[in-house]
């Protein structure tokens, strides 16, 4: 490799150097030749005017002979010599310095001759057929004189300029090729040493590079070859890290968990699909790099952020969101560090869970046990009362102990429907699809509900119409069915009023079964109606209780429904009635 970079770099500067002396030589003659031209143009000029002085009369060869001998007397530049020719219009010589004008031919032909007469002056270079020397002419035409000055000089010592010039220029070749050699080891030297030290450094680990780069001693070619096995290393490690990229990617957005990481600044490096949706980040651009407080106005994650970071610790808060709905989340906050071992962190990740259902759930949890804690008490203390009074003699007076009697037995029966409503309810509540399915015809099942509830609304009077046809057959868990119609016929009846109506309709669109089941009694005011299936929630508490209600039979409606998909819709005018109208898709094919 030197040995080529050496050899190329001589054969440039000899190129370089050979060019640069030709054009130095062509150049320099150019400029001598001129200069020797305009000096003679010069003395052309002032030898008219000295010969307009004289009035030209008489001038012969011997005049202007010593005029030329004086001339090249007093000049410094002593390399040439004058040879002066006086010329007439028709082109006749009329005195010559350098031979007899007598004997000279006419000189019209002559080019310097021709263009001074044209022009004014004349230049040529050529071989005098007079003097037989290489000469440069300079014809001066002076209106004064009428006549040509022409002042001649040997050109012979131009050649021996050139030839020095010559000299001078091979000489510097050489020197160029020496230098140039020289300064290209050098330089070789100065750029292929680091390129070895390069091939030697990231070239040694590789095996099959050792083999190959061994064949070539060549620096550049070891070094490309590094460099291309270092770039298909480099390509292997960017498309591992890709792949990784990409996986963990899809990880992270198919969590269900909203995730933020930002760097020590408290700029975001990655946000997920969840955290954007849950703080409504509509940002134009992917967020990574934009400052967290830009897109998450929420003082406390932030500050559980920089504390993470600053104090390299694991955080743990709920916070309660209140834009974009009221939420409860749970937030985890820990440092990231760059590498493994690393102490310091380069931010921290934020891993945020919504919990308002968790909370929700545990909320109607608790809200559950205490109000069935509250409605088991009840009876209870009642019984435990009674019980008591009937120990502390009342017991004794028969008509009294009849009395208490029947109120322990309302009160354990209000006791044993509460526990039969809970325990179905649950057991509904925990289905998470209907079981127990089977073809069965609407109609008997309401005669039968019907049969079961004629007691209590015969105490009442009041007429219950069953307008449902026969032909319809539905598919589902009788037990189930049994139960929300029980639920709604019984209620229709308690809330009555004396002499009124339930009636029970139904229809079919479709696969949809369409039961209705409406009462001509007290009504629900429109306030309740929205709560109305909530466990417990009754709408005259006291009035519920009396009528032996546990305010769980809506709720158990509500939840059969669901686990068929249905629906369950309540149509009421306080004082005049209501409609519960249930849809369920139960019709069989
Ligand atoms: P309860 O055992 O108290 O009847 P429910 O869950 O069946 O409990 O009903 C909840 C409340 O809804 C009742 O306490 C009552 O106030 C009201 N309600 C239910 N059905 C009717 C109806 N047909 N007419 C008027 N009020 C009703």
């Amino acid at each position: 490799m030197r040995r080529r970079i050496v050899v190329l770099y001589v054969f440039l500067a000899v190129i370089v150097s050979s060019l640069v002396a030709y054009v130095t030589y062509r150049y320099s003659s150019q400029m001598y030749i001129s200069e020797v031209e305009n000096s003679l143009k010069n003395e052309a000029v002032l030898l008219a005017y000295t010969l307009k002085n004289m009035n030209g009369s008489g001038i012969n060869d011997g005049d202007v002979k010593e005029i030329a001998a004086l001339m090249d007397a007093n000049k410094a530049d002593k390399t040439y010599e004058r040879r002066i020719t006086l010329i007439s219009r028709e082109g006749d010589v009329i005195a010559d310095s350098s031979a007899l004008s007598d004997s000279m031919e006419n000189h019209l032909d002559r080019v310097e001759v021709k263009m001074a007469l044209e022009k004014g002056l004349g230049t040529d270079i050529r071989k005098s057929e007079t003097t037989n020397k290489n000469l440069i002419y300079v014809a001066y035409y002076s209106e004064d004189i009428d006549c040509i000055v022409r002042i001649s000089a040997t050109v012979e010592h131009i050649n021996e300029i050139r030839n020095t010039i010559l000299f001078y220029a091979v000489i510097a070749v050489l020197f160029a090729m020496v230098i140039s050699s020289y300064i290209a080891l050098k330089l070789s030297n100065f750029v292929l040493r680091p390129i070895s030290r390069l091939v030697k450094e990231y070239g040694d680990n590789k095996e099959d590079r050792e083999s190959r780069g061994r064949d070539k001693k060549d620096e550049v070619s070891q070094l490309s070859y590094t460099l291309s096995s270092l770039t298909q290393s480099l390509e292997d490690i960017i498309k591992e890290l890709k792949d990784r990229n990409a996986r963990v990617n899809t990880i992270i957005n198919s969590l269900n968990n909203a995730i933020i990481a930002v760097d020590k600044s408290m700029h975001v490096i990655m946000i997920n699909p969840v955290a954007k949706a849950m703080f409504n980040i509509n940002y134009k651009n992917d967020p990574v790099g934009v400052p967290l407080v830009h897109i998450i106005r929420n003082k406390r994650i932030n500050d559980l952020l920089i504390k993470s970071i600053t104090g390299n610790m694991v955080l743990d808060d709920e916070i309660h969101l209140t834009e974009n709905g009221k939420r409860i989340i749970s937030v985890h906050v820990s440092p990231i560090y760059p590498d493994e071992g690393n102490e310091n962190n380069g931010g921290a990740l934020a891993l945020i869970t919504d919990i308002t259902q968790v909370r929700k759930l545990e909320e109607i949890r608790s809200e559950f046990v205490s109000n069935v804690t509250h409605e088991l008490k009840t009876p209870l203390t009642s019984i435990q009362g009674f019980v008591e009074t009937l120990k502390n003699g009342a017991l004794y007076d028969s008509n009294v102990a009849v009395k208490f009697l029947d109120i322990i037995e309302i009160e354990a029966d209000r006791l044993r429907s509460l526990i039969n409503d809970i325990l179905e309810l649950s057991e509904i509540e925990n289905k998470k699809q209907e079981t127990d399915l089977s073809y069965f015809k609407l109609h008997p099942l309401v005669a039968e509900i019907s049969e079961m509830l004629s007691n209590a609304a015969e105490d009442k009077n009041i007429d219950i119409k069953i307008q449902v046809s026969p032909e319809i057959e539905l598919r589902a868990n009788r037990g189930h069915v049994k139960q929300l119609l029980i639920n709604l016929m019984d209620n229709a009846i308690k809330y009555n009023k004396t002499g009124g109506q339930v009636i029970v309709s139904a229809q079919v669109f479709g696969s949809i079964l369409e039961i209705s089941v409406k009462d001509t009694g007290i009504g629900i005011p429109e306030e309740h109606t929205d709560r109305i299936f909530e466990r417990f929630y009754r709408v005259d508490k006291g009035r519920s209780r009396e009528m032996g209600g546990t305010g769980l039979g809506l709720s158990i409606v509500k939840h059969i429904v669901q686990l068929y998909n249905g629906s369950v819709r309540l149509v009421s005018r306080e004082g005049e009635g209501s409609e519960f109208i249930v849809t369920l898709p139960v019709i069989a094919g």
